[in-house]
């Protein structure tokens, strides 16, 4: 069987300007802010969530890649 390959990239969307950005992912941190590049907003996860690309990214955060469930990923 072949090893699920993990996607590292996710494309984090501004909720302020909408502004979409590949961001490689750490696969052992999270990563709890980031600075828009275009509207300098400091992004924080949504309340539930514990880090950026949980909240605004394309993909899940690597850990909960590798669960496969919607646990929270640290
Ligand atoms: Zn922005």
């Amino acid at each position: 069987m072949a090893k699920p390959s993990l996607i590292l990239i996710s494309v984090l969307i501004c909720p302020h300007c909408g502004l979409a950005s590949e961001e490689r992912m750490s696969t052992d941190t999270c990563q709890f802010f980031y600075e828009c590049l275009h509207c300098y907003t400091l992004l924080k996860p949504k309340s539930g969530d514990c880090c950026v690309f949980c909240s605004y990214g394309s993909v899940p955060y690597p850990p909960k890649q590798f669960k496969g469930t919607s646990d929270h990923c640290c």
